[in-house]
């Protein structure tokens, strides 16, 4: 999946544009993007170890993400033994998800909950449902939880999980299986003042909603056992767009400081499932064009603009990107290939599907103004390398995604007052986090002369080391 480079390089990245003051210009909430489907088997894996030098071999995410932390602990002067504490997951849990599928077979999934680092609070993470997930992947995703709930200073530490299967191919009833199973196995590590999952790719309000149910029944109802309900449960207004809308936030905040106006800014989306689609939506409505678009049906592009509330109807109808291409191909829409999509000229370009997908091989055809990683980990090392030294600015997916997570405590602040805000107050508060921690970061990378992700990495370890000192957690003093 990656290209590692195991050790500490120096910082390549294109330093940030200097911060600007913040503003106070918000988009409007958009309509509801439709749910991702479904799922199917796949054979169980077991992993692996946890030892350090075990778990960074190359290759692996959990190696690239170790790359950002080597050089900011570097640069912060860590010493070894703590940087290890710091580094490595406190617990990883792997479970056996036997499920007897509706054509009769019994199915064995395997499922992982990597809680990575508990220093300023409970752990906090999504929950993925795909044919990729490793324990390697949940450790990677898990560590960067930690960082960004530091980066944007919410009361969290860091988690992740995630179920081996192909979700599109399962039922409702099988993924609801899948998901009770997971849960009746990993119950004794959740709770609300332990271990908070949230949604993730492939799973979403539905998924949540079992996974409260269940917990539930073992330790009595709470919904802040969960984040990513559906409102009538008790999930937060404007969750469920918050990972879309922080997207934007970042590159605003960006844009503001190279005074890049909305109406010049043609945003690339790659990925159109929650976070892409919203992320399109709001973008749209706050003035930018989305000129590209792909999803794993394939790309589209239009110079004159893509509408995203339009294709979203389309694919909830069942439909392809090609055949949106060959219906709207005389407002301009095309098909293009996902490479082609990555190396179109624009100003915005936004991974937001899997990790790994910018990397040696295509980040020299990137022709984006900057990168704004909506999803976790899409960029290797060496692309990143290879990214700042073409100057593409690269707001890093510990800042720019996290919306979620900050709407996410938000709604486990509301379960746990058992009251709830409005829409308004939701994005009033994700905005005002948002602009914080960009500007935090933006102050950091210009002051230091590095990377915004390097930055955001020294940031975020630096308060995790200081919660653990606090705390005199062991292995930190
Ligand atoms: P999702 O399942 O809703 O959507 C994923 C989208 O990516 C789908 O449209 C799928 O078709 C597309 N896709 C998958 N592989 C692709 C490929 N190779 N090329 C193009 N498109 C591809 O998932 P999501 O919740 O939107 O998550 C997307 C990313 O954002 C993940 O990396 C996730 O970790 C990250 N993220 C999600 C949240 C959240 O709140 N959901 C929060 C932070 C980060």
């Amino acid at each position: 999946m990656s290209d590692a480079a195991l050790s500490a390089g120096p910082t390549t990245n294109a330093p940030a544009p200097e911060p600007a003051p913040a503003s106070a210009s918000e988009p409007a909430p958009a309509s509801a993007p439709a749910p991702a489907p479904a799922p199917a088997p796949a054979p169980a894996d077991a992993p692996a170890e946890a030892s350090t030098s075990a778990a960074l071999q190359e290759g692996s995410s959990f190696a690239d993400v170790s790359h950002y932390f080597a050089e900011a602990a570097n640069r912060l002067g860590i010493d070894d033994g703590l940087r290890t504490v710091v580094q490595m997951p406190e617990r990883e849990v792997q479970v056996q998800i036997p499920v007897r599928l509706s054509d009769g077979r019994m199915h064995v999934f395997t499922g992982y909950r990597v809680q990575h680092n508990s220093a300023r609070g409970p752990y906090k993470g999504g929950l993925r449902y795909h044919e990729q997930v490793s324990l390697d992947e949940v450790r990677a995703l898990a560590a960067l939880m930690t960082w960004k709930t530091a980066i944007v200073d919410i009361p969290f530490g860091g988690a992740k999980g995630g179920v081996d299967c192909i979700a599109h191919d399962l039922s409702d009833d099988e993924l609801e299986l899948v998901t009770r199973v997971f849960v009746d196995r990993t119950a004794d590590v959740l709770g609300p003042n332990h271990d908070i999952p949230a949604p993730d790719v492939n799973t979403g309000p539905a998924v949540m909603s079992w996974i409260m149910d269940e917990y539930g029944k073992l330790h009595g109802d709470n919904p802040a056992v969960v984040t990513g309900k559906p409102v009538s449960l008790g999930g937060s207004v404007g969750r469920e767009s918050a990972t879309g809308r922080g997207v934007v936030l970042a590159f605003q905040e960006a844009a503001r400081a190279l005074d890049l106006q909305p109406s010049a800014t043609r945003v690339v989306v790659q990925g159109f499932g929650n976070v892409g689609s919203w992320a399109a939506q709001i973008a749209t409505e706050s003035g930018c064009k989305v000129i590209g678009v792909s999803n794993t049906s394939g790309a589209i592009h239009s110079q004159a603009g893509i509408d995203p509330n339009a294709l979203l109807a389309h694919i909830a109808q069942g439909g392809t990107l090609v055949e949106y291409a060959q219906a709207a191909h005389a407002q301009g829409v095309e098909q293009i290939t996902p490479r082609e999509l990555l190396a179109l000229e624009c100003e915005v370009l936004i991974p937001a599907a899997l990790g790994g997908v910018i990397h040696a091989d295509n980040a020299g055809a990137v022709r984006a103004r900057m990168l704004v990683e909506g999803a976790n980990n899409p960029t290797t090392p060496q692309a990143d390398a290879i990214l700042g030294d073409r100057g593409v600015l690269v707001i890093p997916d510990v800042l720019a995604n996290a919306g979620g997570v900050i709407v996410s405590y938000f709604e486990w602040a509301q379960n746990l007052q058992h009251f709830s805000w409005d829409a308004q107050e939701v994005n009033d508060r994700l905005a005002t986090r948002m602009r914080r921690a960009y500007a935090q970061v933006a102050e950091r990378a210009h002051a230091n002369q590095t990377s915004m992700r390097i930055a955001a990495y020294e940031l975020g370890i630096g308060r995790v080391v200081e919660a653990g000192r606090m705390r005199r957690h062991s292995g930190y003093v």
